[in-house]
């Protein structure tokens, strides 16, 4: 299949931006963020994709010449399984999970940074340097859990892109949140206009 052909608008014009395929792995969450268009929270049913869909939708991304894959939610690391999709993605394809950030630890943590491999980035939502301004719309105590994450992550070897919301909460105040989170975070896929995870 010549990819090339297919990578064209319906007028025949090279795509502007390299094609990305979103997978939403659940639907579930242990945050219940009043802005999250998805409306996850911990009682939202899990509709888990599961492996065999994420992986045949990641083959089907790489034929037809997808540049990036993401994979988010709800929150993926509440699903046991995500490690196995997120490597085999990642062996394929430039691949980034979007997380609060909060589960990060232990285990979770390890089995993530285990993947190894440098077509993976953790895409971690930080909406502010402060906990007043995260902790607004994401709930009290989710500013330090993310921060925590994030520092785990980049000390695991994890490479990490931060996502922020802007709310009338943070406003003003977007740039702070890079010198709180530390030296080695990436500002990658954010979009102050939106949180493009959810
Ligand atoms: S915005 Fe993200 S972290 Fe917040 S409830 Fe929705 S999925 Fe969870």
């Amino acid at each position: 299949m010549d990819s090339t052909l297919l990578l064209r608008d319906q007028d025949g014009c090279a795509a502007a931006f390299p094609w990305k395929l979103w997978i939403y792995t659940n639907f579930d969450c242990n945050l219940r963020c009043s802005y999250c268009v998805a409306r996850s929270s911990p009682n939202a049913a899990r509709r888990a994709i599961g492996p065999a869909n994420a992986m045949r939708l990641v083959d089907e991304a790489v034929a037809l010449g997808f540049r990036q894959v993401f994979f988010t939610g709800g929150e993926p690391f509440i699903l046991p399984d995500i490690y196995e999709m997120l490597a085999y993605s990642a062996a394929r394809v430039r691949t980034t999970v979007l997380t609060n950030g909060m589960l990060l630890r232990g285990p979770r943590l390890e089995r993530l940074r285990a993947i190894n491999s440098p077509n993976l980035s953790a895409q971690v939502s930080l909406d502010g340097a402060t906990a007043a301004q995260h902790d607004a719309l994401r709930g009290t105590g989710s500013w330090e859990k993310a921060i925590e994450g994030i520092r785990l992550l980049t000390a695991a070897g994890v490479r990490v892109e931060l996502s922020t919301t802007e709310t009338d909460a943070n406003s003003g105040h977007i740039d702070d949140r890079l010198l709180e989170a530390g030296a080695g975070a990436d500002d990658g896929e954010h979009d102050a206009g939106g949180d493009r995870e959810r």
